[in-house]
């Protein structure tokens, strides 16, 4: 160990080069002890982790030094009337945030009695949008009528390069001299990212070839990833679902303790016009909290969150009856590929059926969507409840504060 700290200290080996002279395990535990060393700490926690760590270090992380541990509870049983999702599920949440579990959970009782949230994906396309530079508007045109004019030689280049992506098409966007392409891939059960960043690459390179246009960024921000963008939540990235469920009054009373009307009214009033009043891109109650703890449960991409937690929630009085349903344009998952591979993630998973590629290809993230945007619904319903039977604060002064 001596004998890598001096090499460390003394500048002659980078902390991040480790793995290419020791084991992974090894690796993780002279970075973690020099730094426990160094700055006069213990990290022990950190270094008490029960995953694999070789593909860890391989595809998921750089200079690791262990793992932060998140408890993880189940909301459910959740009953779901899906195209690929089909009977009850344990939603796994991660979170420290008390009352959220509890909060899910009531939504699902709700969900479950009232026989089961319908729903369905509309749309299921990941895109990536270069940047070009052109020389002048004319050019700019001639590049956007070249890209048109030769889709079926771009969809074979796009496809040369994945055996499971299909290229569905682009939209071209033209700003000045700057031309963006939103390419749109079906990746099956990968959320997609690096596999349509690799397709359009080489996308890119047969568009320079082509026209004389030259590419600036692989990513232009038409994407767009990771960022809150109106054109996500109008053309949608990823997939596009939307559950909703019928409650009666009786249910609304025995579950949430209020009305129906009080419900329908807490949306309109808080959800619609407050979050419009507010310039919020986002008209739900609490769609981020679900997507982020299921997602940190089943090693997705949490950066996501801020497109995957875009939702509108409404609510239709029917008679005495209400029928809630949220929307979610831009749910970005997967079942192959990233942190979907390490251990605890991939229980999370297994726990929902969804781990690994689905049978036919596909068929497992749209699964996983399906029952994350019932999560996403099961919290509105208990969110909107617990605000029009005033019982939030109760609920977190109860479950949130030790
Ligand atoms: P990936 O781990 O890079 O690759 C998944 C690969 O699994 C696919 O390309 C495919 O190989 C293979 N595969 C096997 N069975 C499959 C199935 N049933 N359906 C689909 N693919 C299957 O995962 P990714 O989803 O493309 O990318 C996710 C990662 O990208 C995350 O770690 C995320 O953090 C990161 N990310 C990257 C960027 C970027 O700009 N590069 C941006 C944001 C996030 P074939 O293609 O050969 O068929």
């Amino acid at each position: 160990m001596d004998h890598y700290f001096e090499r460390l200290k003394n500048g002659t080996l980078k902390l991040h080069a480790l793995e290419q002279e020791l084991p992974p395990l090894e690796a993780v535990k002279v970075r973690r002890t020099y730094l426990e060393t160094e700055q006069g700490i213990s990290l022990a926690r950190i270094g008490s982790f029960t995953m694999d760590i070789d593909r860890a270090v391989k595809r998921n992380i750089e200079n690791m030094i262990g793992a932060v541990q998140i408890p993880v509870g189940v909301a459910g049983p959740l009953t779901v009337k899906g195209e690929f999702a089909q009977g009850s599920f344990y939603l796994p949440i991660a979170t420290t945030e008390g009352a959220l579990v509890a909060s899910v959970n009531r939504g699902c009782t709700a969900i479950s009695k009232a026989g089961g949230a319908d729903v369905r994906i509309l749309r299921d396309r990941m895109t990536r949008a270069p940047v070009f530079a052109t020389r002048d508007v004319g050019h700019a045109k001639e590049v956007v009528d070249w890209v048109t004019q030769h889709q079926e030689e771009l969809r074979k280049t796009a496809e040369s390069t994945t055996s499971h992506g299909r290229f569905l098409g682009c939209t071209p966007y033209v700003t000045g001299t700057s031309v963006y392409f939103r390419f749109e891939f079906d990746t099956k059960d990968a959320m997609g990212m690096n596999m349509v960043t690799i397709a359009s690459e080489r996308l890119s390179e047969v568009i320079e070839a082509g026209t004389g246009a030259r590419l600036v960024a692989v990513s232009g921000n038409m994407c767009t990833d990771k960022k809150p963008a109106a054109i996500n939540l109008i053309e949608g990235r990823g997939k596009t679902v939307v559950a909703g469920i019928a409650l009666s009054a009786d249910l609304v009373r025995e579950v949430f303790k209020t009305e129906s009307a009080t419900l329908a009214e807490v949306n309109y009033r808080k959800n619609l016009l407050g979050s419009a009043r507010a310039g919020s891109l986002g008209f739900n109650a609490q769609a981020a909290n679900v997507v982020a703890a299921v997602y940190l449960a089943c090693g997705q991409d949490a950066a996501h969150v801020v497109e995957g937690s875009s939702c509108i929630t409404s609510a239709e009085l029917r008679g005495d009856d209400v029928y809630i349903a949220v929307t979610l344009p831009a749910l970005q998952v997967g079942t192959v590929g990233g942190g979907t591979g390490l251990d605890t993630q991939k229980e999370c998973l297994s726990l929902l059926g969804v781990s690994g590629g689905g049978d036919p290809p596909g068929s497992h993230a749209k699964k996983f969507a399906e029952i994350i945007a019932c999560g996403v619904l099961a919290g509105e319903l208990s969110l909107l409840g617990a605000l029009g039977a005033r019982h939030l604060a109760r609920a977190h002064q109860a479950l949130g504060r030790g």
